[in-house]
């Protein structure tokens, strides 16, 4: 069985993010990235200031604008604008959730979907639809995919079932896979809550991908011998023994499933290092392509 790391194909990705920021510094361009918070959601706030860190570790320029929880619709709308116009800043992300008197859709369609870099615009949707490769794909099922070719799984006629539909996973993951090419090719099946005899599906697939938000829910029962588990999850679940008082599990019940496996991720160390990876990546591309419009 392989234990498919996320830490160090992650690591991997940076290295690579590293050169390319090298060969755009020689050019006398600088990939920049705004990461848009309002409220102080605590996990939001964290989320924000990993990336901020990794920005700043990478040497792009990083913007970390933190608004009041109070913040209307049309003032963060404001800034978004400001942000589409600012040469400097190639890569916006507004910090999923905002507070519930945001409009989310419709600041995710004020962000010019040129500096979508968390591909969630209608635009980059169609583009990933079209496979078309201007497109921004959204970081974490792009960095499940690259966990696939890197630990070289085999997607090319390889039955996947993607277990999950959301905007965020589910649906671009399964774009992913039935895409032409490298890190597709695959016959994809997609489940959601609706699903019946989930069990009976996931056990005539080579490649799992779990995406659904509860902790431990794919058991043995549901993976044949030999097949690949890509764990999205990530959940808070008490744990006493802990300094925080919980700790994070993924959507797997890792120990039942991990022996029936050719391959699974771990979590944490498995998809969750790759989502940010991946938001490097796609500023970069941003940038590069900034150049050619
Ligand atoms: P959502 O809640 O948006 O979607 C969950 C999906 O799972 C839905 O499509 C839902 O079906 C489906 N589902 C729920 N219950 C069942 C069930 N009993 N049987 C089958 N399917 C079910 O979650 P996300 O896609 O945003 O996130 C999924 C997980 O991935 C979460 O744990 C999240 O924390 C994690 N995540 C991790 C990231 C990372 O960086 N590693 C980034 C993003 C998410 P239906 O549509 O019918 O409701």
């Amino acid at each position: 069985m392989q234990i498919i790391s996320g830490t160090a194909v992650a690591e991997k990705v940076i290295e690579e993010c590293r050169r390319e920021i090298a060969e755009l510094t020689a050019q006398g361009r600088k990939p920049g990235l705004a990461v848009v918070l309002v409220g102080d959601d605590p996990a939001s706030r964290a989320y924000v200031r990993s990336k901020d860190k990794k920005c700043r570790d990478l040497g792009l320029h990083s913007v970390k604008l933190e608004l009041p929880a109070t913040t209307t619709q049309e003032e963060l709308l404001a800034h978004v604008r400001v942000l589409n116009n600012d040469p400097e800043i190639h890569g916006i992300l507004v910090q999923s959730p905002p507070p519930k008197h945001i409009d989310e859709a419709a600041i995710v369609r004020a962000i010019d979907p040129a500096k979508d870099v968390d591909g969630f615009h209608p635009v980059n949707v169609a583009k990933l639809a079209l496979e078309d490769p201007t497109g921004f794909v959204p970081c974490t099922p792009l960095g499940c995919q690259r966990l696939l070719i890197d630990a070289g799984i085999e997607t090319s006629g390889a039955h996947a079932v993607v277990v999950g539909r959301s905007m965020i996973v589910g649906k671009p993951m399964a774009l992913l896979l039935m895409a032409k090419g490298k890190g597709g090719d695959a016959t994809v099946t997609v489940t959601h809550s609706r699903t019946r005899d989930l069990a009976a599906i996931t056990r005539t697939a080579d490649i799992i991908i779990a995406a659904i938000g509860r902790p431990h829910f794919i058991k043995a029962e549901h993976v044949k011998e030999g097949a690949v588990v890509i764990d999205v999850g990530i959940n808070r679940v008490d744990d006493p023994t802990s300094e925080k008082g919980y700790k994070l599990v993924g959507d797997v019940a890792y120990d039942e499933v991990a022996p029936k496996c050719r391959a699974i991720t771990p979590v944490p160390g498995g998809v969750g290092p790759m989502t940010i990876a991946m938001l490097m990546a796609n500023t970069i591309k941003a940038c590069k392509q900034s150049e050619q419009r």
